[in-house]
């Protein structure tokens, strides 16, 4: 499977009318690899911060030129001699969240080449409709009615199997507020019911003695889980808080190596949290399900992006054996529509894994064609 050609550009979201320029550099498109083999075409995409644009020109300028004429089917080989060649533009971010894009297109290339779903090539799924969690951003700007409002309402359209609260918030403020997000964590409580699966993302807001006091108070109202309690750079703080409190505290959506991920595990944290286009693709986030099989520790990928990302990530949860906690499926999936035929939706509490051969996923053609934006010349 000779790979012919490797492209990037971005596919913008919504409004079309929006100047292209206030798209780049926000979550408005996705960046977006597509790689060609055999006049197939596998479809990846890159960590979306910053709009991915950087990842996009690591793939065009230092990736694509030695890809050319490589064999897909070696894909893991090239993939790691690529990150060993590149180590020194930095292995967390840019360079990692490149090779995520290209592993996943070459996981659909070969899945088009076989015929099969990425899930059987994989070793096959225990399960095809995977239960979702609401993931509900931007609460630290909201007061205790705006919250209650925006959780009713995802409640209503999408009836999740779970809701995870977000408090977004400015980076590397930490411990604003945290009178004023108890009485948000309890007003959530009360209003979907003492049974109802609750998780409370702290988006690395809050100091470690902060950490342990919210964390009591979600102990007490019975949330699930909580989420990066402090910076993610303080790996042995984040253990500290996790072995201190009952309640399960996650952490590694800013992990962008099986090593980093790792160090996690070994400062205590019990629940890890890769994300598929950043941490390796299908192929890293397959190593993160072993490594966290191998110490006890439940695996429960972040993910936020509304298509490719999406259905990557359905592929790989459906073979893991412990699947614990829902999948996420965060604000704005319903983009996924402008451009895909038929991505993951949601389908009462669950998302369906698609069956398609690779990713599964069809591609709108003239739409594409409208909403491409290429961005690496
Ligand atoms: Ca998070």
């Amino acid at each position: 499977m000779k790979i012919s050609k490797v492209e990037t550009f971005l596919v913008r979201w919504g409004d079309l009318a929006r100047p292209a320029e206030s798209v780049l550099g926000s979550t408005a498109a996705t960046a977006v690899v597509a790689v060609h083999a055999d006049g197939m075409v596998g479809l990846g995409e890159a960590s979306p911060m910053q709009g991915g644009v950087a990842s996009l020109q690591v793939i065009a300028r230092e990736m694509a030129p030695s890809l050319i004429g490589a064999d897909g089917l070696d894909h893991a080989v090239t993939l790691d001699r690529l990150l060993h060649r590149l180590i020194k533009l930095g292995p967390d971010g840019i360079v990692t969240g490149a090779l995520a894009a290209l592993d996943i297109a070459l996981w659909d290339l070969k899945g088009k080449a076989f015929g099969q779903p990425i899930h059987k090539l994989l070793g096959g799924a225990w399960r095809t409709r995977i239960p979702f969690y609401a993931s509900i951003g931007g609460n630290a700007a909201r007061d205790v009615d705006g919250v209650l409002r925006t959780v009713e309402a995802r409640l209503k359209a999408e009836q999740p199997s779970a809701i995870k609260i977000r408090w977004d918030g400015t980076r590397g403020e930490i411990d604003r507020d945290i009178a004023g997000d108890i009485a948000k964590a309890r007003a959530v409580r009360k209003l979907v019911g003492d049974g109802f699966p609750l998780a409370f993302d702290a988006n690395n807001r809050y100091s470690v003695g902060a950490a342990i006091r919210v964390g009591r108070v979600l102990e007490e109202l019975g949330f699930a889980w909580f989420e990066e309690p402090v910076e993610s750079y303080h790996v042995k703080a984040m253990g500290e808080v996790a072995q201190r409190l009952d309640i399960t505290v996650s952490a590694g959506e800013q992990s962008y190596t099986l090593q980093s991920v790792a160090a996690l595990i070994e400062s205590g944290v019990r629940m890890v949290q890769p994300d598929i286009v950043k941490m390796g693709g299908v192929t890293g986030l397959m190593q993160c399900a072993a490594l966290c099989h191998a110490h006890g520790v439940e695996f429960v990928p972040h993910q936020t992006q509304p298509a490719i990302g999406n259905a990557a990530n359905l592929h790989v949860l459906s073979t893991v054996m412990h699947a614990t906690r829902p999948a996420e499926l965060a604000d704005g999936w319903a983009r996924a529509a402008d451009t895909f035929v038929d991505a993951p939706k949601p389908d009462g509490g669950c998302l369906v894994v698609p069956q398609g051969p690779g990713l599964g996923l069809a591609i709108d053609q003239a739409m594409l064609a409208r909403r491409r934006l290429d961005v690496t010349g």
